[in-house]
């Protein structure tokens, strides 16, 4: 018999793509390519591909288990439920929840109201990744459309903030379908690296890293747009200039070509280790967005990070900021974490002494490595809803199939602690996912003096590579074949000039206390006095630096093996 082929929508990326996994009559699953060839000139990226993996990997959680005096015992779903139950009398104090975002919606709502009816805790988190959080709180300060990547093709200025041609490789199709469809159309580009968009660019402007948000205010100004952003209006030109560490004439050039734009979009591509400053990046960028009644087409780790904020504003669950604060004061004594790991996600970041006492998850990670219990749990295309992506619209992500063993959602967890009470006044989800919580712009876009961070002597910047492969913290893609093989083990990439004074072919990255040698390539890409690491291993993510509710770039100390300080 054929395979059949069944579709949802792919969560690696804020594009949201309809994806297919083929299914044979031996369970065996193949990824598909809905609508490839038929006029929409897309199909999956590498990560899109994840799903087909996913839904038959060996390494699946599919029992449940206790860790207790140094043993593992394996339990049903049930025993793990009982288990949980009598444990609930000695946790409740100074207990939070932490719930992974990339769900559905209806999930992620049921989900937050069980946690609060059966365990009576008032920290409940929704985990979205902070560059996602900084680019959408950002965003929230503008009524600049909106984009969708179809909706660039009809453009004919194109500002690309970040990378998006690495990060979400889907929207260099209806890009580059923007640039080559008239003669005189632009993509300009503001990256601190120069990726792949920077190849294509017509006018690239290479930032120091974190320097996005000051080119971004340099522009404005140049622009002679700053009056609606108030806290421009002493930073000139030539401060933002140095700032973001370019020429004020490259940032003139591009004001020219972004005030000849009849139909602008800006793509805003800021990943975690890019830019501290991400919010404000953000908020500068639907500035120029709207100066030009163009659009703003955010591309986020999370594909539905949009659907996780706003219901995050909705239900008033407790900020990640917040939540890490109580966690380093003490408040936070013991946490139930689901689908996601604050470990591998902000390694930086200071856990205390929090115990972990469950830890639900779709595969071993480093959350389950130290859980008291550990819960199976099903990813999104097991589960089914609605997600809202990038562009600010609702799609729906259909449920593929069963998840394996006694894996089940994380509100179905729940439930099963829940009193009969609990089983009541199910929120209205698809009112709340509707439209963005306000921010206030002068909160957002705070001091131009906290944009960038200062240089530091002797310390080199460790900024992300925009990663085509790796999924958010890659506690979940580096378990999977393809990013794998592309990647073995981290590595640092330096200038030709930084690599060419190392002995051995290595370096060793400083931090905090943390060491790490990596082996060094050397790329044209990488500016000197800068290393860009991977962002998908928890070793080189804890060189990026946790401050202003984003993860920025690093300073490190680099030692050249069997030599000198570098
Ligand atoms: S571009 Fe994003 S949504 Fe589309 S297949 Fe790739 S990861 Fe999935």
């Amino acid at each position: 018999m054929a395979a059949t082929t069944q579709e949802t929508t792919c969560l690696f990326c804020s594009l949201c793509c309809r994806a297919g996994v083929a299914v044979d009559d031996y369970g065996l699953t193949t990824p598909e390519y809905p609508g490839h060839g038929a006029g929409e000139h897309r199909g999956l990226c590498g990560r899109g591909h994840f799903i087909s993996e996913l839904l038959s990997h060996p390494g699946r959680l599919h029992e449940a288990a206790e860790r207790q005096a140094g043993r593992i015992e394996a339990l049903s779903p049930d025993e793990a439920c009982q288990r949980l139950r009598a444990l609930l009398p000695q946790i409740r104090d100074g207990l939070a929840v932490v719930l992974d975002g990339n769900l559905p919606c209806e999930e992620l709502a049921e989900a937050v109201r069980l946690a609060r009816a059966a365990l009576e805790v008032d920290r409940v988190t929704l985990f979205i990744p902070p560059a996602d959080e900084a680019v959408l709180r950002g965003l929230s300060t503008s009524a600049a459309p909106r984009l969708g990547p179809d909706a660039l093709a009809e453009c004919d200025v194109v500002l690309a903030v970040g990378d998006p041609f690495a990060t979400h490789p889907l929207v260099a199709s209806p890009v580059l379908d923007a640039v080559t469809r008239q003669r005189g159309n632009r993509l300009l580009n503001i990256d601190s690296l120069r990726g792949r968009t920077a190849g294509f660019a017509t006018d690239f402007c290479q930032v120091r890293p974190g320097g996005e948000a000051a080119a971004l205010g340099g522009l404005l100004r140049a622009m002679g747009a700053a009056e609606s952003v108030p806290a421009l209006a002493t930073f000139e030109p030539s401060e933002a200039a140095a700032m973001a560490g370019v020429d004020a004439a490259a940032l003139e050039a591009m004001a020219a070509a972004v005030a000849k734009a009849e139909k602008l979009a800006v793509v805003v591509s800021l990943p975690a280790g890019r830019c501290a400053a991400a919010a404000a990046a953000a908020a500068l960028a639907a500035k120029v967005a709207e100066a030009r009644n163009g659009g703003i087409c955010p591309l986020l780790t999370y594909g539905n990070a949009t659907g996780a904020w706003r219901l995050a504003h909705a239900l008033h669950t407790t900020p990640l900021a917040e939540l890490m604060a109580d966690i380093a004061a003490g408040r936070v004594k013991r946490l139930l974490v689901a689908g996601t790991d604050l470990a591998s996600a902000l390694p930086q970041a200071d856990l205390g002494s929090a115990e972990l006492v469950a830890a639900a998850a779709p595969m071993p990670s480093a959350a389950t490595a130290r859980a008291q219990l550990v819960l199976p749990t099903a990813l999104w295309f097991e589960i089914g809803g609605t997600v809202v992506d990038g562009s600010g619209t609702p799609r729906q992500a259909a449920k593929l199939a069963e998840p394996p063993g006694g894996a089940l959602a994380p509100s179905q967890w729940l439930r099963a602690l829940a009193d009969d009470a609990a089983q009541a006044d199910r929120p209205d989800v698809a009112a709340m996912v509707q439209a963005d919580p306000q921010a206030e712009l002068a909160e957002v876009i705070g001091s131009p003096l906290d944009w960038a961070p200062p240089a530091a002597e002797g310390k080199i910047a460790v900024v992300a590579r925009a990663d085509a492969l790796g999924f958010a913290d890659g506690a979940l893609s580096r378990q999977l074949a393809w990013p794998v093989l592309m990647e073995m083990q981290p590595t640092v990439r330096l200038s030709p000039a930084d690599a060419a004074s190392l002995e051995d072919g290595t370096a060793t990255l400083r931090s905090d206390g943390v060491a790490m040698t990596l082996a060094v390539d050397a790329s044209d890409d990488v500016p000197p006095g800068v290393a860009a690491v991977s962002p998908s291993f928890p070793e080189t993510r804890v060189l990026f630096a946790w401050a202003q509710g984003g993860v920025g770039p690093g300073l490190a100390s680099m030692e050249k093996r069997g030599g000198n300080d570098g």
